[in-house]
C-alpha cells in the first residue's frame, strides 16, 4: 500500500454493490443448504468484510498518521483485511471438494484447510510482535516481509483447486468446471494487474465477479428449478441424493411416473399435457412436502424420503391418483407407476440411482402395474447383465463371435428334410451360452441387430454357397429377421446384394418376421418384402398366435407360410379347448392358401397330431435341436 491519494477505489465501490446484489440473489431463491451451498455462502460473507475493511484502511490511512484514530484500531482493520481477503482461497478449496459429488471430506484435506487457517491466524494476529506482515511506525503503515508468504499460500491454495478441479474433470459437471477454472484465472489475471499498477485496488473485485460467475452458473437456486412446474428439478433430485450419499445418510428415493404419457401426449396435444404436468405436480406437493418433491422431467417425478415409512408414502400416493381428472374436457383416470430405491442397501451412487430408474421404467414397467416396485440389486445386476451382453455384441461383431446353427424341418407330405432353421448362437467364456432369447432383444435396443442380422444372413449364403447341404436336397433355409431390419429403408437391397455375391438362387431363402404391433401400415416393410419378393424370395410369419395376433397381417401381407409359435402348439396338446383353437387356425389358415409350419415338436404323438390337422411341415427337437453346419450335414446324410 503506496500513497492514499493514488488509490482507485472505485472497484472495492462497485464490488461491494456486486456482493449486494449478488447476496440478495441467495437470500431470494436459496433453497439448498448443501455444503457447496454453504462454503460459497462464507466465501461472499468473507469477501464483503475484506471489501469493507480494504475501503476503510484507504480511508484511515491519513487519520491513524495524523493521530486521529488510534494506532490499535489501525491494526485492527489490517488484520481484518488480511484475514478476510486470504481465507477465501481456503474455503474456495473446501467448495471445490464439497463439489465433488458431495463426498466426505478426507484427512488430508481437512488437515490442509485448518493448516492454512491457523497459519494465517497465526502470522496476521501477531504481526504486532514479530512486524511480519505489516506494522505502524510512528502511525505510518508499513508492509512486512511475510506479506509474500501469506500470498504465496493463498495462490498455491489456489493452484491446488485448480489441480483438483483438472483432475476430477470428469466428475464435476462442465458449469462447475468453467466456474472454478475462470474463478482462479481471472483472480489471478487481477493480482498480475495489480502487480503493476498496485493502486487499482482490483483484488476484491476479481473476486466478487468470479462469484458472480460462479453464482450464475452453480449456485443459482433457478438451475435447480424446472420452470413449468416450479418444482424442484432432476439436476436438484440427484445433487439432494448426492449430498445424502456424501453424508453417509440413509434415504428412499421414490419414484411416480404416470402411465401411459407418449399415449397422453399424442391424444391430448403438448398444452394439455402440459397442465396435466402441473396438475400432478401440485397433487403432489400439496400432499407431501414440497422441498422433497422433485419433477424429474416428462411425467415422472420424484421424492426423497429419510425415515419415514415408504410403504404409508407409496399408499398416500396410489390415493391422490385414485380420482379421475379432466384433461380436454375428457374424463381420465391416470395410473401411476411406483417403484422406490434404498439408499445405502441396494444403491451406492446418484450415477448408479440414475440408471437403476431409468432401467426399471424401460425393463420392468409391466411389474409396476398391480405392485409397487422396489428396485433392488437384483435389477441393478439384470442391468449389469444386458450391458455386459451388449458389449459382448458389439465384440463378437468384430471378433466374428457368432455361429449359426441348423434346425431341421420336415416336409409331411414328402417326409424329407428338405429345409432348416438358422438360429444364431453367441457363446461366451465368462457368461456361457447366450440364449438369442436374450441378446436379441438386446441388439435390437443398442441397434447392432442390423449388423447382426447381417451377418447371419451372410453365414447362411457360405454355408448354402459351399454346396454341402445342395446334396441332400436341400431346398431353402429359413432366416429369422427382426422387425427392426425390416424398418430398414435398404434392407431389400442389403440382402439381395449378399445373395448375389455368392451367385445363389433367391428361392433358396424363406424370411420368418414376427408379428408384432409395430406392423400396422408399415409402409417400408411391405416395400421390403415386396422388392425381396419380385426377386423370388419368400416370407414366413413366425410365433403366430403368441403375440400380437390378428389374422389381418395374413390378408394384408404377402407370406408363403405361417409359423405356429411352440407355445400354442404345447398348449394344444395339454388342453382341449386350446387343442380346438389350434384345429381351427391351422384349418383358417389354409383356407388362404398359406403353408403352415409347426413348431416345438418334441414328441411322436405330437408330430402325429399336428399331421392329422394338416399342418405342412414340422420342427421340433424330436427331430433335431439346432445343430452346428457339421451336425447338421451329419444328421441329413442318415
Ligand atoms: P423362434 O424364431 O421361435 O425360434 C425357434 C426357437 O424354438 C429356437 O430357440 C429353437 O431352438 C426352439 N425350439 C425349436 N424346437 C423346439 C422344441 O421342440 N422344444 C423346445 N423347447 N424349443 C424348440 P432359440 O434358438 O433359442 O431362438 C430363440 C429366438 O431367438 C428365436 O425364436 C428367434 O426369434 C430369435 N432368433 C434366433 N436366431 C435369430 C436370428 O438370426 N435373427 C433374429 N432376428 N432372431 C433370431
Ligand atoms: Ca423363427
Amino acid at each position: 500500500m503506496v500513497n492514499k491519494m493514488q488509490w482507485v477505489t472505485h472497484y472495492d465501490i462497485a464490488a461491494i454493490i456486486l456482493e449486494i446484489v449478488i447476496f440478495g440473489y441467495t437470500y431470494k431463491l436459496n433453497n439448498r443448504k448443501d455444503r457447496s451451498s454453504i462454503f460459497f455462502i462464507q466465501m461472499l460473507v468473507f469477501n464483503f468484510v475484506a471489501t469493507i475493511f480494504d475501503l476503510i484502511t484507504v480511508y484511515t490511512y491519513e487519520p491513524i498518521e495524523q493521530g486521529i484514530i488510534p494506532v490499535w484500531a489501525g491494526y485492527l482493520f489490517s488484520m481484518g483485511y488480511y484475514f478476510s481477503v486470504n481465507i477465501i482461497s481456503a474455503l474456495l478449496y473446501m467448495y471445490v471438494i464439497s463439489l465433488l459429488n458431495g463426498r466426505e471430506t478426507k484427512k488430508l484435506e481437512k488437515i490442509w484447510f485448518y493448516g492454512i487457517v491457523i497459519f494465517y491466524t497465526l502470522i496476521i494476529s501477531t504481526t504486532g510482535i514479530t512486524k511480519g506482515v505489516f506494522y505502524f511506525e510512528n502511525g505510518v503503515y508499513t508492509r512486512g516481509p511475510l506479506v509474500a508468504l501469506l500470498y504465496f499460500m493463498a495462490y498455491l491454495t489456489f493452484t491446488i483447486c485448480l489441480i483438483i478441479t483438472v483432475k476430477n474433470r470428469y466428475r464435476l459437471i462442465k458449469s462447475q468446471r468453467v466456474a472454478v477454472y475462470s474463478f482462479t484465472c481471472f483472480i489471478f489475471a487481477c493480482v498480475v494487474i495489480q502487480m503493476y499498477f498496485d493502486n487499482l485496488l482490483l483484488t476484491n473485485y476479481a473476486s466478487t465477479v468470479s462469484m458472480l460467475l460462479m453464482f450464475m452458473s452453480i449456485q443459482n437456486p433457478e438451475i435447480y428449478t424446472d420452470s413449468l412446474t416450479g418444482m424442484s428439478n432432476g439436476k436438484s433430485f440427484y445433487s439432494t441424493t448426492d449430498i445424502a450419499i456424501g453424508n453417509r445418510k440413509e434415504f428412499t428415493a421414490i419414484i411416480v411416473e404416470i402411465d401411459g404419457f407418449k399415449y397422453i401426449k399424442e391424444t391430448f396435444g403438448t398444452e394439455n399435457v402440459e397442465s396435466l404436468v402441473i396438475h400432478v405436480a401440485r397433487k403432489l406437493s400439496e400432499r407431501f412436502n414440497t422441498k422433497r418433491v422433485f419433477f424429474l422431467g416428462g411425467i415422472r417425478f420424484g421424492i426423497i424420503t429419510y425415515n419415514d415409512d415408504v410403504i404409508s408414502i407409496t399408499e398416500e400416493i396410489k390415493d391422490e391418483f385414485a380420482e379421475s381428472v379432466s384433461v380436454a374436457e375428457i374424463n381420465m383416470t391416470m395410473i401411476p407407476l411406483i417403484c422406490y430405491v434404498k439408499y445405502p442397501d441396494d444403491v451406492l451412487s446418484s450415477k448408479e440411482l440414475s440408471s437403476m430408474i431409468d432401467y426399471a421404467f424401460t425393463e420392468n414397467r409391466d411389474l409396476m402395474n398391480d405392485d409397487v416396485l422396489c428396485i433392488g440389486r437384483d435389477i441393478l445386476m439384470k442391468q449389469q447383465r444386458q450391458l455386459a451382453i451388449s458389449h459382448l455384441i458389439s465384440q463378437a461383431i468384430i471378433n466374428d463371435g457368432f455361429t449359426v446353427h441348423y434346425q431341421p424341418i420336415r416336409n409331411v407330405k414328402t417326409g424329407k428334410f428338405s429345409s432348416a432353421e438358422a438360429l444364431v448362437r453367441l457363446i461366451d467364456s465368462d457368461l456361457g451360452f447366450i440364449s438369442p432369447e436374450e441378446f436379441i432383444p438386446i441388439a435390437e435396443k443398442n441397434g447392432k441387430i442390423l449388423k447382426l442380422g447381417e451377418i447371419v444372413f451372410e453365414k447362411v449364403c457360405q454355408f448354402l454357397a459351399s454346396g454341402r447341404a445342395e446334396k441332400y436336397g436341400i431346398e431353402y433355409i429359413e432366416v429369422n429377421l427382426s422387425v427392426v431390419q425390416c424398418m430398414q429403408e435398404n434392407l431389400a437391397e442389403k440382402l439381395i446384394s449378399i445373395v448375389d455375391k455368392y451367385h445363389l438362387p433367391y428361392s433358396a431363402f424363406n424370411l420368418e418376421i414376427t408379428e408384432t404391433a409395430d406392423f400396422v401400415n408399415n409402409e417400408m416393410l411391405i416395400e421390403n418384402m415386396n422388392k425381396l419378393l419380385s426377386k423370388g424370395i419368400q416370407f414366413s410369419m413366425d410365433d403366430y398366435g403368441t403375440g400380437f395376433s390378428t389374422s389381418d397381417y395374413l390378408i394384408e401381407l404377402p407370406f408363403k407360410m405361417v409359423k405356429i409359435g411352440k407355445s400354442i402348439v404345447w398348449a394344444a396338446m395339454s388342453d382341449e379347448k386350446a387343442f380346438k383353437i389350434l384345429k381351427y387356425t391351422v384349418a383358417m389358415i389354409k383356407s388362404l392358401e398359406l403353408e403352415i409350419v409347426a413348431e416345438g415338436v418334441e414328441t411322436k404323438e405330437m408330430a402325429d397330431t399336428l399331421i392329422n390337422i394338416g399342418c405342412d411341415f414340422l420342427q421340433g427337437f424330436y427331430y433335431s435341436r439346432p445343430v452346428s453346419e457339421d451336425a447338421y450335414i451329419e444328421f441329413l446324410k442318415k
